[in-house]
């Protein structure tokens, strides 16, 4: 989980890439490096611990100048957050630097296999340019090096390496994303699109297994499963997407921006979901996988097919083996991704090679938008905040519109999709942000959170409880209020809090529910369409049929933010996580 980007061209690279790696720090942010060409052809790199701008301040990176380089921003797996193991790595000679994304799960017998090399870091990582360094002097040539290199390496990597001695840079993919920006005099290789968006929408999607040289005018395929399918595609994603606007956090930024991908699905002609959602109704079992917030979005799915009569799973891709006995020829497989290179479910793909997949994804070109049968473009735009917000509201509406199209409930669906669309603007009202302001600020000092909800509401909670966690670093927890009583209510005491999530649906219980806490004097913020008696305080939250998940879980959001704020934490880079999960 880290950002790469290089570029080979003929104007200054080094603007370029800085500009591009601040744009990629939304993928990692424990330390930052880059490499350029320095005088009489040595590799230069400058890296430190700690953030971007902070790092090319202090070693006055701007004021270099070099037609070629490469940055990178780490999340660590191997070797603790130092200056030494920042990227780029470099082999003895310091003539070959790389950077690189993934996990070497060999590195350690390679390492021992290099005797004659000296290390200087504790990652996985510097066996690669010590390894190309050896094949070098062994008599190949520097693209078969990194050929040969790339084919000793075991598990997920993504690679990118720099040479003193050639004009060009070789990028390498196998699991990690890397994408080619094709400008007239000069290519970008970067780990995401917006990165180099400014400069050129000319993009190559790579494919895993491809080794490519990166030359100053174009690029070559050195090795590749796919051989003439590196076609320069024209993308459209927007500038827009890649700047925070007049909003201080792009998680705020993006939070906003749900009311506008609502209404502008609205509008749109939803034809496309069509045939995946003839697939499912001619399938069996419906599996729904995802990983985090993508895991909610089964889950809500799950739920509406099951409402709708067809048997539906959710599972997390590591669970997957589990269930590998049960699953039939007939069974379909829905898979939510944000990034499309979450590494736990492309892991997983073998054990479902036979079976039709859909994916519901929000980037293009991504190992799992390729690997898939059927790909429903979230078309959320590119979110930077770490946190999902409009990727998890998009994603699960999309999800739930194949099941209503699945089952034949296509009119109820769009019914339902506008009752939300007009309900939003109801939602994002100064009330409403006033009443989430002082909820937050009530909650801001506590140490323990309770999100509570029956049904669909109990899986709102999960998603707000996450958020809560994420980014405010409250211990938060999702209960089943059905289950309160058998074991957790032993958990309130006098003022503990407790967010309770009610939609219209599964009132009438959950207040039974909520009754028991007020007995033990707890406290609870409702998020609700109307108030109740039980409640210390209301959200009003606003109907939406089989979307009621929606306002609730931007309510939830928002709360989530303003806590975070009021703890003075940046929302956008909380502590040890990062946006793609692409490491196991
Ligand atoms: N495994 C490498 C490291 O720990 C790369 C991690 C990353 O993808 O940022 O340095």
């Amino acid at each position: 989980m880290c950002g790469i980007i290089g570029y080979n061209g003929n104007e200054n690279s080094i603007p370029l890439v800085l500009e591009g790696i601040k744009n990629l720090e939304y993928r990692g942010y424990d330390s930052f490096g880059c490499a350029f060409e320095g005088k009489d052809n040595n590799i230069e790199v400058r890296k430190d611990t700690g953030r971007i701008n902070k790092i090319i301040e202090t070693y006055g990176i701007s004021s270099e100048i070099s037609n070629k380089s490469i940055a990178h921003t780490r999340w660590a797996t191997h070797g603790g957050v130092t200056k030494a193991n920042s990227h780029p790595l470099l082999d003895c000679s310091g003539k070959i630097a790389v950077v690189h994304n993934g996990i070497i799960e060999n590195f350690q017998e390679l390492k021992d296999s290099l005797k004659n090399h000296t290390f200087s870091s504790d990652t996985d990582t510097e066996v690669l340019p010590h390894l190309i360094e050896e094949e070098m002097k062994n008599g190949k040539s520097f693209e078969d090096a990194v050929i040969s290199t790339s084919e000793k390496i075991k598990g997920f990597s993504s690679f990118v390496v720099m040479n003193s001695l050639t004009d060009n840079i070789i990028a390498v993919k196998n699991g990690s994303p890397l994408v080619l920006g094709v400008k007239e005099n000069g290519v970008f290789v970067a780990s995401d699109v917006p990165s180099f968006l400014k400069h050129t929408n000319k993009v190559v999607y790579l494919f895993d297994g491809d080794v490519i040289s990166v030359g100053k005018s174009g690029f070559k395929v050195l090795k590749s499963n796919n051989f003439g399918k590196h076609k320069v595609r024209e993308v459209n994603f927007s500038i827009s997407d890649v700047d925070k606007g007049k909003y201080r956090h792009f998680m705020l930024k993006e939070i906003m921006e749900q009311q506008t991908l609502v209404s502008k699905l609205v509008n749109s002609d939803l034809s496309y979901l069509k045939s995946a959602a003839s697939a499912v109704s001619l399938s069996k079992k419906v599996f729904l996988v995802g990983s985090g917030s993508s895991f909610h979005v089964a889950l809500l799915a799950a739920s509406l097919f099951r409402d709708l009569g067809r048997e539906a799973i959710a599972v997390q891709p590591q669970d997957l083996l589990n269930y590998s006995k049960t699953i039939g020829k007939e069974d379909i497989f829905i898979i939510i991704s944000q990034s499309g290179e979450t590494m736990d479910i492309i892991e997983s793909l073998p054990i479902i090679k036979e079976n039709k997949k859909i994916g519901i994804i929000n980037t293009e070109g991504s190992s799992l938008a390729n690997s898939v049968d059927y790909f429903i473009n979230i078309n959320a735009g590119h979110e930077k905040g770490v946190a999902a917000t409009k990727t998890f509201t998009m994603s699960a509406i999309l999800s739930c519109l194949i099941a209503m199209f699945s089952e034949g409930e296509e009119k109820e669906g769009l019914n339902d999709l506008n009752l939300l669309n007009i309900n939003l603007y109801n939602l994002f009202v100064p009330s409403v942000y006033n009443a989430i302001k002082e909820a937050a600020s009530a909650i801001k000092g506590e140490k323990n959170l309770f999100f509570l909800g029956r049904g669909t509401d109990y899986i709102s909670a999960m998603e707000a409880a996450l958020k809560m966690k994420e980014i405010t670093y409250i211990h938060a927890e999702a209960i089943d209020s059905a289950t309160f009583k058998h074991g957790p209510l032993a958990l309130i005491s006098k003022g503990t809090y407790s967010v309770a999530l009610v939609s219209d649906r599964f009132k009438d219980r959950e207040i039974n529910n909520l009754k028991e806490i007020k007995a033990r004097n707890g406290k609870i913020i409702g998020i609700a369409n109307e108030k109740l008696d039980v409640f210390d305080f209301l959200i009003r939250s606003q109907p939406a049929g089989i979307f009621s998940f929606v306002p609730q879980v931007i309510i939830s959001q928002l709360l989530s933010y303003y806590v975070s704020l009021s703890k003075h934490i940046d929302p956008d880079h909380p502590r040890n996580l990062a946006k793609a999960v692409t490491t196991k």
